[in-house]
């Protein structure tokens, strides 16, 4: 009972860590920001960031207490007498600061203002300090515990509780700037930058810090430094590296998943310092068990904390979302300005670069129209999942209304873009009803994206259709699931085959991610299922003109997705060139000349057309389309002589970049930037530069090749990198998690929920065999 306590404290004190820690650090950047004028920018984001959420932390320093107190009341009373004096200044501390954040707001005199400012910030630095040299104190075993110990009013004052409580401060300044880049960059580059770099700055301090600090706790603390290098390593180096990944991330321009990455790492060193100094809560004069109060007390201690997480955590957690969202203060990044005077801007394509966009003008004084003619975002990397039975259509294809249902500024229309009259600034579309309607706009961002490309050769999409749209999964999951009824049903062995073969035509990225996923259908979902056929005996052939498949990747790369799509038993055919399919068999020119293989299930992975709108925008603007229709933009992704049009993702060619969801979203991010800036009336930055983050695909279970960055990564660690990329930018909470429990379902077991629950394939009757 002891221990689980303990852990409860552990989990306070955690808590404490993160969030009082991030709202303490900002106080340390108010303090750091510069002079009156200088520092406005930054105070004001402060303010605003904090504002609705900074008393809420201080709730787990309540719970830690009373925690402490209640279960380990011999523990409490030697810290509170040996450490009376940092604890007293860190409480002053808590409420010098919660009064000058109050009283700065409110108090209209300069100098009262600038009285309380500074009581906020000295003691945001103050409060973290004294609490980490508590900690250092105890953790160095400088707290005693029984009625005999020496208790000195200094016995806090060593190289332990120092070093912990610098720590402490630049440990909250690092979690605090990470925090603040998120809202930063909704404001303002100069901003975002500007808290980059200090999450960057802080983020080194503390490392190095943290190396130096190891050879002074040798000395000074060998019981703890003995835990931190034993036990509790694992836990150091895992703070270790997820504080290096958010420094590399930043350095990088990437802020999207380093918020986790920033809390992983405060969480892990906490870890590490609590099994560094088990059993003993007071090192190493009072074990967990003899701190312990009664039984009884222990057993309600645990009921009552439950009841207050069942309280007070989901209180917590909206107040967090709301202000996440935005919803706690009125208009502040709109204030001043009269809706009907507001700049206008018309969004083209909800997908990758279109919804970017629209979410990076979130904050701007602006009104954005958000068209498309499907009513969701499609989150089409993982679309092969959705063929093969392993992810629902609603994980991947989340409502675009629902996304943007917090973004006041953004409406969503579901209409069919049909024309652009570049002159008048308008958008044509057509509603679902066929009524024509006009969209008016002061900046056009398009974004609509590109088709399945049979170079020519149309007649081909009959029966080898592609993968783009959600229908077309859904249908090629029903063709799949037919042609093995047909093959099951099937008298003759030969015919049968036919029905068992599946051929794919395009060995990139997603003609690999499909072979793989339908040979692991057959094999581990399916294999026993059927009574007269067995799965197993389903052919995958993979088909390309190129010599190996991921010829994108590289060699390195190319030959291990080779070799996995072997041991899988997906037949590759490479330098071939298919030159018809007629719904039975498909005939392709090879090496060894023309071959034909009975094949029911044919799939095209093979090319792209930009869409239409692409050749319209070229018309009206003079701009030129290369030969897959994608328009040439200017450098900045604008129409020439047309600066307020930007055109972006799959429908350009820009400096050859490739067709991926990263260009489009990075595009996109690029415009709203743009266009905040001109609002704002700022110079703009015009040349768009693209960051290569790599590029990634699956060669089957628990298989992936990665290229990130000159690093080639395959297998296993490979897989989980992908995984972790995916699982990041995939839209909303609950389809993350939900996702993540259908790939455990998938690949740690064999049933595919799509399959083993869902008969809509029946629905369809499939034509009579031959
Ligand atoms: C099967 C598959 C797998 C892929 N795998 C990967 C991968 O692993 N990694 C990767 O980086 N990229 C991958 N991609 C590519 C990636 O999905 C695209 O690069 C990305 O979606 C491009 O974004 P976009 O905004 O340009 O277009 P899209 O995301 O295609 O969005 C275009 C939007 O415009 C809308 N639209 C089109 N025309 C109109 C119109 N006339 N009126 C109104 N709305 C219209 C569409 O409905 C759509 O919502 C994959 C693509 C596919 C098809």
């Amino acid at each position: 009972m002891s221990t689980v306590v303990a852990l409860i404290l552990w989990f306070t004190v955690t808590c404490y860590a993160v969030f009082g820690g991030a709202d303490y650090g900002a106080g340390f950047w108010d303090l750091t920001a510069g002079g009156r004028r200088r520092g406005a920018p930054a105070r004001a984001l402060i303010d605003h960031a904090m504002a609705p959420v900074w008393e809420a932390n201080n709730v787990w320093l309540i719970f830690a207490l009373v925690v402490l107190w209640t279960a380990f009341p011999r523990a409490f009373g030697a810290i509170m007498s040996t450490l009376y004096l940092p604890m007293a200044l860190a409480a002053a501390g808590i409420v010098l600061r919660g009064c000058g954040f109050v009283f700065r707001e409110s108090t209209r005199a300069l100098t009262g203002r600038r009285l309380f400012g500074a009581a906020f910030a000295l003691s945001s630095v103050v409060t973290p300090f004294f609490l980490g040299a508590s900690f250092g104190a105890i953790a160095s075993g400088r707290v005693l515990a029984g009625d005999s110990a020496p208790y000195s009013t200094w016995a806090w004052w060593g190289p332990t509780p120092i070093l912990v409580g610098v720590l402490a401060v630049s440990s909250a300044a690092f979690l605090s700037a990470v925090f603040l880049v998120f809202d930063a960059r909704r404001v303002d580059d100069t901003l975002d930058r500007a808290f980059r770099w200090r999450a960057v700055g802080s983020g080194l301090a503390t490392g190095l810090l943290a190396i130096v600090g190891l050879f002074v706790i040798r000395g000074d603390a060998p019981f703890l430094f003995h835990g931190l290098v034993h036990d509790g390593l694992p836990f150091v180096l895992l703070s270790g590296a997820c504080g290096g990944a958010v420094v590399v991330l930043l350095t990088q321009g990437i802020v999207r998943g380093t918020r986790a990455l920033a809390v992983v790492a405060v969480v892990s060193v906490l870890a590490g310092w609590g099994v560094a100094q088990y059993p003993y809560l007071l090192p190493t004069s009072l074990t967990l068990e003899a701190a312990a109060g009664a039984t009884r007390s222990l057993g309600w201690l645990v009921a009552v904390f439950l009841i207050a997480c069942v309280t007070a955590v989901p209180a917590l957690a909206l107040l967090f979302v709301l202000d996440q969202r935005s919803r706690l203060q009125r208009g502040a990044a709109v204030e001043g300005e009269k809706p009907e005077s507001r700049h206008r801007v018309v969004v083209v394509g909800g997908g990758f670069g279109g919804l970017f966009a629209t979410r990076a003008l979130g904050w701007s004084p602006v009104d954005v129209t958000l068209v498309d003619r499907e009513p969701h975002h499609l989150f089409q990397p993982l679309l092969y999942q959705v063929a093969t039975g392993i992810l629902s259509e609603g994980e991947i294809a989340p409502s675009l209304r629902h996304i943007l249902r917090f973004q006041e500024n953004a409406a969503v229309l579901l209409a069919e873009v049909t024309g652009f009259d570049l002159e008048r600034r308008e958008v044509q579309a057509r509603r679902p009803d066929g009524a024509a309607m006009v969209l008016p706009y002061d900046s056009l961002i398009v974004s609509a994206g590109a088709g399945m490309s049979y170079f020519g050769h149309d007649e081909l999409a009959e029966h080898a259709p592609g993968m783009k749209t959600l229908d077309d999964a859904l249908r090629l999951r029903r063709r799949l699931l037919q042609a093995l009824e047909m093959a099951e049903l099937s008298e003759d062995p030969h015919k049968q085959q036919g029905w068992l073969t599946v051929a794919i035509v395009g060995a990139g990225a997603t003609g690999v991610e499909i072979a793989g996923q339908v040979r692991a259908l057959a094999l581990r979902a399916l294999g026993t299922s059927f009574r007269r056929i067995d799965p197993a005996h389903v052919r995958v052939l993979l088909l390309d003109a190129g010599h190996e498949p991921l010829s994108a990747f590289g060699d390195r790369l190319s030959e291990i997705a080779a070799r996995e799509l072997g041991t899988m038993g997906v037949e590759l055919r490479m330098g071939v060139k298919v030159t018809a399919v007629d719904g039975e068999s498909v005939t392709f020119e090879g090496p060894g000349g023309p071959e034909r293989i009975e094949a029911r299930t044919v799939i095209w992975a093979a090319g792209v057309e930009a869409s239409p709108l692409a050749r319209l925008l070229a018309e009206a603007s003079g701009a030129v389309c290369d030969r897959a229709g994608r328009i040439e933009t200017r450098p900045d992704c604008t129409l020439p002589k047309h600066p307020e049009v930007f055109a972006i993702g799959d429908m350009t060619s820009l400096d050859r970049l490739p067709g991926v969801a990263e260009v489009a979203m990075q595009e996109g991010l690029h415009a709203a930037r743009t266009i905040r800036q001109r609002v704002a009336g700022k110079p703009t930055n015009t040349r768009f530069r693209y960051r290569d983050l790599g590029s990634m695909a699956t060669v089957g279970r628990f298989r992936a090749v990665v290229s990130l960055k000159g690093l080639r990564v395959g297998g296993l660690l490979g897989w989980l990198t992908w995984a972790l990329v995916h699982l990041t930018f995939l839209t909303g909470f609950a389809n993350r998690f939900a996702t993540m429990f259908h790939w455990a379902r998938t690949f740690l077991g064999r049933s595919r929920s799509q399959i083993a629950f869902s008969a809509r394939f029946t629905k369809t009757r499939p034509s009579a065999p031959r």
